[in-house]
């Protein structure tokens, strides 16, 4: 833990009779930093979400939050912590606007900000819709409204990014960006969409079997999807030492017998020149690139996940 921790678990479990949902989980969130919480779905993510916000208490463990322990019945941190959890609902009967004055009045945070937050969240359009009658974006753009409605130094959000199409995610994705930039708001944000922590977070943390598999930030995550050129020639070991003799520095022995080229981006042309010109008999030459996705598979032992951010999320890397 450090000066600048802001969000921080220690040993942090949950059991629910035999299922182990969140398993000695330390957590070390600084100010500033947008944290992805990735995880495929029962990772133990919204559970770990739930104790970070005293929703519900650790079977052993401990949070805290800017420099509070949270226990049951302790609300006072709470006035710098914004959050959105899934049963995060609305009044269903007043209106968008309606809805974050309520909220703002509770907050005591000046008038000037349910504009403010309409503004951020571009709900304008439906500020005097009901809120039981906006689409399921909408209803996830009211409660993120809701989160940043007392200026909280704090985020923490629970798959911000459910239910909205693909322009309203980049939305959210620059407004979190800004708030962390130019506010110094700390966002924890958890995630089962590897592309979207992928573009925004500045640290990645991937759970799987309520376990933290792996901390990331996010240069050490886009360099698992490195480039690279895949090589196959007769004699492997001898294309390799001219390839390390001529400047390619980072090459490695695939599985299969060929070799990967690293930072060799653009330079099959050069390489195909040298193994050649060396009379080397060349069978494969491949310009390739890691798979983030499938990284992030191979790391939580599983299957494709069928669910995908969406097709103009693209790919991660
Ligand atoms: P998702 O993306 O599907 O919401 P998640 O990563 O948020 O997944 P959790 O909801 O934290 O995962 O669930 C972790 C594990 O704990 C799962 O096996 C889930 O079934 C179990 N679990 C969660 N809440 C309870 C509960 N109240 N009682 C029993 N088991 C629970």
């Amino acid at each position: 833990m450090s000066a600048d921790t802001v969000i921080a678990t220690s040993a942090l479990t949950k059991r629910y009779r035999e299922v182990l949902a969140v398993d000695v989980l330390d957590l070390d969130v600084r100010r500033g930093e947008i944290y992805g919480f990735l995880g495929r779905n029962g990772a133990g993510k919204t559970t770990t979400i739930r104790m970070l916000l005293g929703l519900i208490r650790p079977t052993s463990g401990e949070v805290s939050v800017l420099g509070a322990r949270i226990a049951s019945g302790r609300t006072d941190v709470f006035a710098h912590v914004g959050y959105l959890v899934e049963s995060a609902s609305a009044y269903p009967n007043l209106t968008v606007r309606e809805n974050l004055d309520i909220q703002r009045r509770l907050t005591g945070a000046p008038g000037t900000r349910t504009d403010d937050a309409i503004d951020r969240l571009g709900l304008a359009p439906v500020a005097d819709r009901r809120a039981g009658r906006l689409s399921l974006g909408n209803k996830q753009r009211l409660s993120l409204a809701r989160a940043l409605l007392h200026a909280p130094q704090v985020l923490v959000l629970d798959e911000p990014a459910n239910a909205l199409d693909p322009a309203g995610i980049v939305e959210v994705r620059e407004l979190l960006r800004t708030l962390a930039d130019r506010d110094g708001v700390t966002v924890f944000m958890s995630s089962h969409i590897l592309a979207e922590v992928a573009h925004l977070a500045d640290r990645i943390g991937i759970i799987h079997d309520g376990r933290l598999l792996e901390e990331l930030d996010r240069e050490e995550l886009h360099a698992k999807a490195r480039a690279y050129v895949e090589i196959a020639a007769k004699d492997i070991s001898r294309a390799e030492s001219l390839l390390l003799g001529s400047g390619f520095s980072h090459v490695e022995r695939g599985g299969d017998g060929t070799l990967r080229v690293f930072d060799a981006e653009n330079r099959a042309p050069e390489i195909a020149r040298l193994l050649v010109g060396a009379g080397l008999e060349l069978t494969q030459l491949t310009p390739s690139r890691e798979d983030l996705e499938a990284y992030f598979l191979r790391l939580t032992g599983g299957e494709a996940v069928t669910e995908t951010a969406s097709p103009a999320e693209g790919s991660a890397a």
